[in-house]
Parts: C-alpha cells; sequence; structure tokens
C-alpha cells in the first residue's frame, strides 16, 4: 500500500490506502465520462452555487480540514488554515467570474457572424503534490468544475487524508458524481488513464522528474498538458533597496510553509555592499525559530513533511558542502523526533557546485554575493528553472526594469511572493508551461470552438 499518511512530528502512521483496482480506474472513466455528456447540456452557471457551497463549507470546517493538514505534511496550523482560507477564496472566485469567462468571443471578419465559443473538452487527469495538498487542488478543480470538465485526482502518496478530504468537501456540496474522483492509483495507472481516449488532458503540479515522465505519457498520446514544476527563485537586492522593507519579509520569503515552496525565494542575490550585513541579518531571524508540535500556534519550525525531503535536503547541503560551498548558520540537528532540518545558510556556491542550480525543497538559503546590476540579472538568469523571482529598490521605475530583465514567470517587486485567484501562476523553462488562476488557468482546457453562420 503505497499511499499513506505518517505524522512527519510524532512518525506515527495514522493511516493506510488500499490501492485502486484497474476496475475501480475504469469505474472513474466511465463515471466520468458520463458527467462530461450530461454536463455538455448545461450551462455554467448551474455549476456556480456548487463552487460557493464548497467554499462556505471549507470555511465553516476550516480548523478541522486544516488539522488533516498538518497532521499529515506537517505545515503549521495557522499556515494551514491560510490555506483553507485562500482554497475557498479560489473557488468563490470562479463560481463569480467563470460564466463571464466563459462567454463566446466575436471575431470581425469577411467570412460571416464569427466567433469562437468555450467548451469543455472532457475528462482531466491531475497529479498533485503534498506541498499545500488543498490549493494544488483547487487551482485545477474550480476552472475546470465550471468549464465542465470532470475530473480525476492522483494526489501525492504522503497526502492522501488531505486528498480524501477535499473530494469529501465537493461531494458534501452537492457535486454530482464524476465531477472529482479521488483514486489511489499507481503511476502506470495514471499512464493507462492519460492514454484512454475519454481523457483530453493532464494537469501535474510537482518535480521537474515527475512532470518529464507525465508529459511524456500526455506527448505521446497526443493530450493536452500543463506543467507547474519546481524553481529556484531569485531574491534581488538591488543598490537602492529599501532595507527595512528588505529585512520585513525576506526570512519568511525562504521559511513559509517550511521552505516547500516552488516559488519560494531560494537564492538571495545581493550588492557586496550589504552582503554582510544581510547575511547577519538572515542569521539573526533563522535562529529565532522555535521548533515543536505544528499543531501548537506558538511554533514556528515544523517539520518537514517526510523522512524521505529530509534526508533528499540533507543529502543536497552536504554535496554542496563538499564541492565548496560554506555553511554560514544552521545546519545542525534538532533534537526532536520529527522530521526537522534546522534553518540553513550556504555561500560561496560556484557554478561548478551541484547547488548552484538544484531546487532545495526546504529551509535552505543559498546567499550570493555581486559587484553589478548586471551581474545580478545575469546570476538569477544562470538557471535551469524560471518560476518566480522578487526584486528589491526603492525606485519602482528602477525595479520594474530589472523585472522585465528575469527569465521568469512571475516577479513580485518590493513584496514577498503572493498568489491569489485573480493573478495566474506558471513558469518558463524547467519550470513548467501553462498558467493555472485567473482567466488563464481555466482557459486551459477550453476548446475555443470557431463557428462561422454565413
Ligand atoms: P513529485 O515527486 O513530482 O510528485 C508530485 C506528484 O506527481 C505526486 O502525486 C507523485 O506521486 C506524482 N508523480 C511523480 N512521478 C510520477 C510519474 N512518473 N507518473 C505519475 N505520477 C507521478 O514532486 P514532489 O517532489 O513530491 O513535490 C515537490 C515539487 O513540486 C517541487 O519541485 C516543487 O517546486 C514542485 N511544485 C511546483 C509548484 C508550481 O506551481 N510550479 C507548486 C508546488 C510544488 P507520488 O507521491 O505517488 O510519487
Amino acid at each position: 500500500m503505497a499511499y499513506k499518511t505518517i505524522n512527519p512530528y510524532t512518525n506515527e502512521t495514522l493511516k493506510t490506502y488500499e490501492n485502486t483496482t484497474d476496475a475501480e480506474l475504469e469505474t472513474a472513466l466511465a463515471t466520468g465520462h458520463h458527467r462530461y455528456q450530461a454536463w455538455r447540456q448545461d450551462a455554467p452557471a448551474t455549476r456556480q452555487a456548487t463552487l460557493h457551497k464548497i467554499a462556505v463549507l471549507m470555511r465553516t470546517e476550516k480548523h478541522a480540514l486544516a488539522t488533516i493538514l498538518t497532521t499529515e505534511m506537517g505545515k503549521l496550523i495557522g499556515e494551514a488554515e491560510a490555506e483553507v482560507d485562500l482554497c475557498a477564496d479560489i473557488a468563490d472566485y470562479f463560481a463569480e467570474h467563470g460564466a463571464d469567462m466563459l462567454q463566446p468571443t466575436p471575431l470581425a471578419t469577411s467570412a460571416g457572424k464569427a466567433y469562437y465559443a468555450k467548451q469543455a473538452v472532457g475528462i482531466l487527469v491531475m497529479v498533485e503534490p503534498w506541498n499545500f495538498p488543498y490549493y494544488q487542488i483547487m487551482r485545477v478543480f474550480a476552472p475546470n468544475y465550471v468549464v465542465g470538465n470532470p475530473m480525476i485526482l492522483k494526489h501525492a502518496s504522503n497526502t492522501p487524508s488531505s486528498a480524501a478530504a477535499f473530494a469529501d468537501v465537493v461531494k458534501r456540496a452537492g457535486a454530482p458524481a464524476g465531477s472529482l474522483t479521488n483514486l489511489f492509483i499507481s503511476y502506470d495507472q495514471v499512464s493507462a488513464a492519460i492514454a484512454d481516449k475519454r481523457v483530453a488532458g493532464v494537469a501535474l503540479t510537482g518535480s521537474e522528474r515527475g512532470g518529464a515522465a507525465v508529459a511524456k505519457e500526455a506527448g505521446v498520446n497526443l493530450k493536452k498538458s500543463t506543467m507547474e514544476l519546481g524553481g529556484n527563485d531569485a531574491f534581488i537586492i538591488l543598490d537602492d533597496a529599501d532595507w527595512d522593507l528588505v529585512k520585513a519579509v525576506a526570512p519568511q520569503a525562504r521559511l513559509f510553509n517550511n521552505g516547500q515552496v516552488c516559488s519560494a525565494s531560494k537564492r538571495f542575490i545581493v550588492m557586496a555592499d550589504h552582503y554582510d550585513d544581510f547575511l547577519a541579518y538572515l542569521k539573526s531571524e533563522f535562529a529565532k525559530v522555535k521548533p515543536g508540535d505544528p499543531l501548537d500556534p506558538a511554533t514556528t519550525l515544523a517539520p518537514m513533511n517526510s523522512k524521505r525531503a529530509k534526508q533528499k535536503l540533507q543529502k543536497q547541503v552536504d554535496a554542496a558542502v563538499a564541492a565548496g560551498a560554506k555553511v554560514y548558520a544552521g545546519n545542525q540537528p534538532i533534537d526532536l523526533p520529527g522530521q526537522f532540518f534546522q534553518p540553513t545558510i550556504l555561500t560561496d556556491i560556484t557554478p561548478a557546485n551541484p547547488a548552484f542550480d538544484e531546487e532545495m525543497f526546504g529551509p535552505v538559503a543559498a546567499v550570493y554575493k555581486v559587484n553589478t546590476e548586471a551581474e545580478a540579472i545575469a546570476l538569477a538568469n544562470n538557471s535551469s528553472y524560471g518560476l518566480g523571482s522578487t526584486v528589491f529598490s526603492s525606485d519602482p521605475a528602477h525595479a520594474d526594469r530589472v523585472a522585465q530583465q528575469l527569465e521568469a514567470g512571475m516577479t513580485t517587486i518590493n513584496r514577498a511572493w503572493i498568489t491569489a485567484p485573480e493573478l495566474p501562476f506558471g513558469g518558463v523553462k524547467h519550470s513548467g508551461y501553462g498558467r493555472e488562476l485567473y482567466q488563464l488557468g481555466l482557459n486551459a482546457f477550453v476548446n475555443e470552438h470557431l463557428i462561422i453562420n454565413a
């Protein structure tokens, strides 16, 4: 049984789940296809009420839903509650705007009265990671529910209880059978589902490796896909940065969700004059964390999501050090049974170091010293990833000029990373392709059906 809930704070196995059989997968596909055919007859507006109801249920049951996240993947309870709120906001946003976004678009042409309709395409396979177990599902679920694309969910093998809880909320809100079917399927079954002719596309959020494997299956079967993959985001502090602002934002930009965020700031790029001060400040802030029970609101350092994740991060830090990086702070064991990793700062990472172009998915900050702005931009762009980035300057026009030169899908200026229903999310290069949220997310799996009426 691959799907298990193991509390990373206590290391206790709380629940195991039977794998989905091939016959159960077939039933899910048949039910999803039936749902697709039924939804083709209904206007999107008929689905808005259910999405609102999902938002209401999530807000009403916030603490219970958040507790499932915390006990299953370890995040701080406050962060878990914020995730539930964000999911409710996304559901409300698509309930409110989805039908308008699907209005036909008229086209000016001499060929006749022309427009394109935006129609559902069929069942989607959704493959999601453990780091924001509800939010990652909601980013795909809410827009596609309005569009009328039924969904089959394969969640991470270490967050099955979160997946089950999400599917249960959807069901209790009144969504009909086949709207969202949560399955505990193997990689081979994911491939079989993608190949099935009733399936129209696949949306994956996860690692570069998982994304490449699933994108390959989609490609071979000529199915559309969106890939939301890893990042190694730069946090650029320009000479004219407002230091109070930098200090207010930098530590949490790395430590939020225990550093397990695709679009967390992972590489801090600092001008030489400020480098030493910045390092000292980050070290003092990282030293303030209080490791403990993530269900206790006083705790500020949660365990990592699993033993495997902690071991992988330790291996990456060890390899970085072996290749010449210096540990400026952290990297000491924490004397608690859970999967804790002390917030760590690495410096002196050269381009030859494996850490230079690897995503470190946990509380490890890489800090780089540069002498010129051009060097800062070149360093930020010297990455196989291109997800987010952050620029600090007290001159907004200056920051904007720098932001425009960054190879990234998203850049924030003078503020921390943010996600909201009305802001498109996604990257370039090995961070993937396609966008989630906002109208762009809703467009990902629609048939833009051209109709010309002469
Ligand atoms: P992962 O190993 O790729 O897993 C993500 C999901 O893909 C899981 O459900 C996993 O299933 C599944 N999976 C992996 N390989 C597969 C295959 N060959 N066939 C079918 N399914 C497969 O990713 P992770 O390391 O757990 O998650 C963290 C990564 O996600 C980080 O790189 C992070 O940056 C990225 N991420 C990106 C975004 C974004 O929006 N760009 C958001 C959040 C996270 P199992 O659990 O069963 O292996």
